[in-house]
């Protein structure tokens, strides 16, 4: 059995929109909702944490989520100031050494299929993370100026869910913050102290709400799936 944290504390601000991200509608219902309902329905996830902007408390209770059909055992916790932190904070009330699930609740095209796909970690190994082919070409660039164009077939675009061991996710971030050492993703952390991450396919549905051109798309996924 393994616990989810879903982390939604940021702002939104990319998206341009009135309310913070996790509040963003799409087909009549919050985002963040959209990510948790295959948590909720993934008989493997035995917990839900949910990281929500701290001004967002007050409304995001159990009741609420309730109310969107959300019955599993859930916990709501204030988010910090970067995604590390409010993942940090969070892993504060994981208790135990099971499996530690981490999802961006930006993404909210996830699957029950895509989370049962990172949850069983190989042995030997610190995590697994999602993965997809990038389909640009990617440069780096100082000042306007190419300095050089990456090897595609060496990338990979990484997304969430991902899965660790409680015990070791718990560990990279306690480094991290005692290093000062500040990472988009968890599996960085993880990489930072040496440890083994594996990727599996991700899916191109899979997608990250930043912008509103991407809430559209979002928007079609999750009709799409409903006809
Ligand atoms: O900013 P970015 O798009 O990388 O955010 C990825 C995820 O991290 C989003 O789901 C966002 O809500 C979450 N986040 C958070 N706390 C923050 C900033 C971002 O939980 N302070």
């Amino acid at each position: 059995m393994a616990c989810a944290i879903i982390a939604a504390a940021g702002s939104g601000e990319r998206l341009g929109a009135r309310v913070f991200k996790l509040d963003y509608e799409i087909l009549g219902e919050p985002l963040v909702i959209h990510a948790l309902r295959p948590f909720e329905s993934c008989s493997l996830i035995d917990k839900i944490l949910i990281v929500v902007p701290p001004s967002r408390l007050s409304f995001w209770t159990i009741d609420k989520l309730k109310s969107f059909g959300i019955g599993k055992e859930i916990m709501v916790v204030a988010g910090g100031r970067t995604r590390q932190d409010s993942v940090r904070l969070a892993l504060e009330h994981v208790e135990g050494d099971g499996v530690v699930i981490i999802h961006d609740g930006a993404r909210p095209c996830v699957t029950v299929e895509l989370i049962e796909r990172v949850i069983d970690i190989p042995e030997g190994t610190s995590g697994v993370v999602l993965g997809i082919p990038p389909v640009d070409t990617i440069k780096e660039v100082r000042t306007g100026r190419v300095v050089r164009t990456i090897d595609r077939d060496a990338l990979i675009q990484v997304q969430t869910p991902q899965a660790f061991p409680a015990s070791v996710l718990k560990k990279a971030h306690m480094l991290a913050k005692e290093h000062e050492f500040e990472a988009t993703d968890d599996a960085a952390l993880i990489e930072r102290m040496g440890g083994l991450v594996v990727v599996r396919e991700g899916s191109r549905e899979n997608i990250k709400v930043t912008y509103w051109q991407d809430a559209q798309l979002a928007e079609s996924i999750l009709k799409g799936r409903k006809t």
